[in-house]
């Protein structure tokens, strides 16, 4: 599904190397994690598979489905099905939120080659969706994000996910700011869109979210490499004697 080869990437205006050669292989129906100190390259890897601005790429590749993601603009990558959840939702005043998606579904349908989704499709799929994540009416007509609580703005990264179905999804910190319900909401919005053919990399900080969001590799980045894998059991361990001895190990 998706692979990362000695991926090397830089900061595009300043002589900084964030990324210094990162492996990564996520098979159909995976689900990867990645932990690892602050600083260590964490949102960089995020941002450049979904193409941000403000990176460059130095060195290694990246396809999602034999497919070279680095060539592609975000759209394309989107349309491929890569769906990035940020650790900070983006407000967008005056785009109201079940317009915004509907726009979202349809672009990309159309670059699937696929029939726009109806309006009575959509509003009962997308009900169907929020009520599960506890999104209420009023929320799908405000502005994208704006005056959303925390909680409220990672549900609704999930509930944008769950309403593109994509193939490969990046979750960076969805579970910071979250109070325990909220990220058993958020976990179990990502639960239920687990399937064979969907794969996630889930970026987080503590353990405590891999309790809910079961992963079956666990990565530990530092200093803009992985530099252990390891199962479930990795987070634990981490979460026990943090990252010291593993820094030392292999440094
Ligand atoms: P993480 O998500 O693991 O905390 P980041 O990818 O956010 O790490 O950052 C990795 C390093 O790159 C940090 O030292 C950070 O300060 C730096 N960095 C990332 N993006 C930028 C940027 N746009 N401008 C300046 N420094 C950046
Ligand atoms: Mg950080
Ligand atoms: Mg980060």
């Amino acid at each position: 599904m998706l692979e990362i080869k000695n991926l090397q990437v830089k900061l595009e205006d300043e002589d900084k190397q964030i990324l210094k050669g990162v492996d990564l292989t996520i098979g159909a129906g995976e689900v990867h994690a990645i932990m690892g100190p602050n600083g260590s390259g964490k949102s960089t890897l995020s941002y450049v598979l979904s193409g941000k601005d403000g990176y460059e790429v130095t060195g290694g590749t990246a396809t999602l489905d034999g497919e070279d993601l680095l060539d592609m603009d975000p759209e394309e990558r989107a349309a491929l099905g890569l769906f990035l959840a940020f650790q900070y939702p983006v407000e967008i005043p005056g785009v109201g939120n079940m317009t915004f998606l509907r726009t979202a579904v349809n672009a990309q349908r159309k670059a699937r080659g696929e029939e726009e989704i109806s309006a009575a499709e959509f509003l009962k799929v997308i009900r169907e969706k929020a009520k599960t994540l506890k999104i209420d009416a009023e929320m799908l007509k405000r502005p994208v994000n704006v005056g959303f609580s925390g909680g409220e703005k990672k549900r609704n990264e999930i509930l944008q996910m769950a309403m593109l179905e994509p193939k490969m999804c990046i979750l960076d910190e969805t579970d910071s700011g979250l109070d325990v319900d909220a990220m058993k909401l958020v976990s179990d919005g990502v639960n239920a869109l687990r399937s064979e053919g969907r794969s996630f990399l889930v970026i987080t900080h503590y353990q405590r979210l891999l309790d809910h969001i079961k992963p079956d590799v666990v990565h530990i980045m530092a200093n803009g490499r992985i530099i252990k894998t390891g199962g479930p059991d990795l987070a634990l361990e981490v979460e026990q004697n943090g990252y010291a001895d593993l820094l030392e190990e292999h440094a």
